[in-house]
């Protein structure tokens, strides 16, 4: 089991992307591509397909409680059956791990999107974890189209079982468990940070402001799928330098390692700006 601290990571799903990994990433280069496949070599399929887990973390609390953050893609009925490889092994996972999901209190989205929300419902549509509440940023329900299947899915049915609890900004979820806004992937994204003590490093876990190795190359690459790229890249590179700062490893949801380390053994290759000249080579 992979685990930092009282941070455990918990392997919902594996599969190919429906694009190839240099569709999925325009204007990454030969150097950022080499770099990434030494970053997270399990990402890189045949015949340029990329290949991505789909992970939540689970965060230990006193009494035998715990935070779920994210919900993976979900059980053969979810939303994310329409590109993910559903069902996800949540359940297992959570076994496997000793967790039982009537003792999560709390489920940490770090968006809406139906990769990430899956197991909020379970197969009868009901809240899988029937004791928790459900914490999403206000600003992604807003943005949310009524028309998205996300909606059926997991907010109507969470917002009529009292479970739905939206937050505005940075949210101090509980000691040593604080929300952040990173906004760009969509409009209400939020990441986490994991304060530990007793020696164990910190830990971000990312959402999906970083989902290839390619962006820990450089930061400026842009992902194909990002509601605003600008955004996007600014909460990238906020997010990547605390965890700099701060000596965390970031907990990823779609590297196929669940651990990275946020910095890197060369300098990046920057993105030349208005046709600025590129790095030599
Ligand atoms: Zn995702």
């Amino acid at each position: 089991m992979d685990q930092q601290g009282q941070v455990v990571a918990l392997l919902d799903a594996t599969g190919s992307f429906f694009e190839t990994a240099r569709t999925a990433f325009p204007g990454a280069e030969e150097a950022d591509w080499a770099r990434a496949s030494l970053l997270d070599p399990g990402a890189a399929g045949p015949e340029g397909t990329w290949v991505l887990d789909f992970r939540c973390f689970a965060i230990a609390r006193p009494g035998g409680r715990w935070v779920l953050v994210d919900a993976g893609v979900g059980p053969a009925a979810s939303p994310a059956a329409a590109w993910a490889p559903v069902p996800g092994r949540l359940p297992a996972a959570l076994a496997e791990a000793g967790i039982d999901r009537a003792r999560v209190e709390a489920v940490v989205l770090t968006h809406l999107h139906e990769d990430h929300a899956g197991w909020t419902s379970g197969a009868a549509g009901e809240p899988y974890f029937p004791a928790a509440r459900y914490v999403v940023q206000r600003a992604e329900v807003a943005a949310l189209e009524r028309a998205d299947p996300v909606w059926d899915w997991t907010v109507a049915p969470l917002r009529a079982a009292g479970q739905l609890h939206e937050v505005e900004g940075t949210h101090r979820l509980f000691p040593g468990i604080t929300l952040l806004p990173t906004p760009g992937h969509t409009p209400g994204h939020q990441s986490v940070l994991v304060e530990q003590g007793d020696g164990a490093r910190d830990v971000l876990v990312t959402g999906d402001v970083l989902v290839h190795a390619v962006q820990l190359a450089d930061p400026a690459i842009p992902y194909s799928h990002e509601r605003d790229r600008a955004a996007a890249r600014a909460s990238r590179e906020a997010l990547l330098a605390r965890a700099v700062e701060r000596n965390a490893l970031l907990g990823t949801a779609h590297l196929t390692r669940a651990f990275v380390e946020p910095g890197q053994d060369a300098p990046p290759v920057r993105r030349p700006l208005d046709g600025g000249v590129g790095p030599a080579g």
